[in-house]
């Protein structure tokens, strides 16, 4: 059984404030390092499930977050940023499973340091019509690939955000949001036990019974995007393909997912240079 683990830092417990998530915040060496933890613990739950292959993704920012050395000698970490798939790259068709860890809600929603891609861009965007942030855009990946979502760790704002696009899924909820920058938090040693015991739960029970499914979207795979301000709307729509929808606004449309979630990348890359 291989397991995909995407792993991001602002659904950690512990962490809340972009002096932790920045690598030039005062307070990142310790994030990282709990970030690490909690990867730890759903590596260990895997494996004790009967994982024989666990890949790890870095999935915030630089992406070189997760401390290598203190990673389970078990798993292989995918490391460094850009990279084509960004916080799904390394998926295949050859997982069985994949897990979200440390992940945040959807921009505009209350969770802790809520964002989608690049909270600087971007307002809102949806898939097919409907909300979507990094939880459900990576889970829409996975599905492409053929590959469920089986557990979801974070606050409890992307909890909610993950059961209600997957069906089946195990969540734990590490922290629950007092503000945006701010958190009631489980001890690290706490969240890291719930982690381990639910990455378990997920495979032999939830993936087993079949109970969470691939994510399809559906084809076309629309993106519609609104950025803050025009001037991004105006750089993003230089991307081939790309429909202005309204002043803020733009759609791109394909049939495959990946592709368009390139472009999206793309028109998010481009607004940035404003
Ligand atoms: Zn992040």
């Amino acid at each position: 059984m291989r397991v995909f683990i995407s792993a991001d830092i602002e659904g950690v417990s512990g962490v809340v404030d972009g002096s932790q998530t920045s690598e030039q915040g005062f307070d990142y060496g310790r994030a990282r390092r709990l970030m690490t933890g909690e990867v730890n613990a759903a590596v260990e739950g895997a494996l004790a499930a009967g994982a024989t292959e666990v890949v790890v993704n870095d999935s915030h920012g630089s992406m070189r977050n997760i401390l290598i050395e203190e990673l389970n000698p078990e798993a292989k970490l995918i490391t460094g940023a850009p990279k084509p798939l960004s916080m799904m790259e390394g998926i295949d068709g050859g997982f069985d499973a994949a897990f979200f860890i440390g992940y945040h809600s959807r921009a505009g929603t209350r969770g802790v340091l809520n964002h989608t891609i690049s909270g600087r861009t971007v307002f809102g965007l949806t898939l097919n019509g409907r909300p979507y942030g990094e939880c459900g855009i990576n889970a829409a990946i996975a599905g492409r690939f053929g590959v469920p979502v089986a557990l979801v760790a974070g606050d409890s704002t992307v909890a909610a955000e993950a059961q209600a696009i997957l069906p089946g899924v195990r969540t734990v909820v590490v922290k629950e949001q007092r503000a945006r920058v701010a958190a009631r938090c489980l001890q690290p040693d706490k969240a890291r036990r719930l982690i381990r015991e639910a990455a378990g739960e997920a495979l032999r029970v939830a993936l087993a019974r079949g109970e969470v499914k691939p994510l399809a979207v559906g084809t076309p795979a629309v993106f519609q995007i609104s950025f803050h301000n025009t001037g991004m709307a105006d750089m993003a729509e230089l991307v081939p393909g790309a429909k202005r929808v309204d002043d803020m606004t733009l759609s791109f449309a394909h049939d495959d997912l990946i592709v368009a979630f390139k472009a999206l990348r793309a028109m998010i890359y481009l607004a940035g240079v404003i």
